[in-house]
């Protein structure tokens, strides 16, 4: 199965996404991840990407496009996967579609209320990425990751001043794929109108929407 996660920032696309695709035997795509390693790596698409990543911009198209199409051809990727945060412009939606077909589309629809009060407690593991939430999905011990023991920090770009900058870019250049993929038929509507509402339930929904369970 090959789903997109589509939402805005701090809608929940990582948390969710990090706990479906084991239930569907697939792997989760994130190209904000993929983005952050290959600055870490300073490889020239990581460096390339930095200072729209620091702004809250989007990456250039053609560099997170290059990126998207070489991940999704490894082996892991055999089964399925989900992609959580590409496409995030219609012009990455034309090139997903030129080099595989989606099954479906989960549309996080989330309050901008939800969203504000998210991202100011969003936390995520140095290592190996797992979210978190100091609000509403505290770590068991304070600034470590349950899963790998590795520190908890706060992404850089999750500042009061550029969130609002993501926040616009989002209902931009990446809303109008919500109309993009319902003129296709596969959108799945999937609401969250809490903030503090246990992954496992919204997992189960998404799954029920999908389904699959
Ligand atoms: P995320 O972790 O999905 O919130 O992504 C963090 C940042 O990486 C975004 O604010 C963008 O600067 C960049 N980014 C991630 N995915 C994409 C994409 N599909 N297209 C362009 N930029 C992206």
């Amino acid at each position: 199965m090959k789903l997109i996660f589509l939402g805005p920032p701090a809608s929940g696309k990582g948390t969710y996404a990090q706990r479906v695709g084991p239930k569907l035997g697939i792997i989760q795509i994130s190209t904000g991840d993929l983005l952050r390693e290959a600055l870490k790596n300073e490889t020239e698409a990581g460096l390339e990407a930095k200072k729209y990543m620091e702004s809250g911009d989007l990456v250039p198209d053609e560099i997170v496009i290059r990126l998207l199409k070489e991940r999704i051809t490894r082996e892991d990727c055999a089964n399925g996967f989900i992609l959580d945060g590409f496409p995030r412009t219609v012009e990455q939606a034309d090139a997903l579609g030129e080099v595989t077909e989606i099954d479906k589309v989960v549309n996080l629809v989330v309050p901008e209320s939800v969203v504000l009060f998210r991202l100011g407690g969003r936390r995520s593991c140095g290592q190996c990425q797992k979210v978190f939430n100091i609000n509403t999905m505290p770590p068991k011990e304070e600034g470590k990751c349950d899963d790998c023991g590795g520190e908890l920090i706060q992404r850089k770009d999750d500042t009061d001043e550029i969130i609002k900058d993501r926040l616009r870019v989002y209902a931009e250049k990446t809303s109008p794929l919500i109309g993009y993929y319902k003129e296709k038929g596969m959108v799945v509507d999937v609401e969250c109108n809490q903030a503090d509402i246990p992954p496992e339930l919204m997992v189960a929904q998404i799954l029920e929407k999908l389904g699959v369970n």
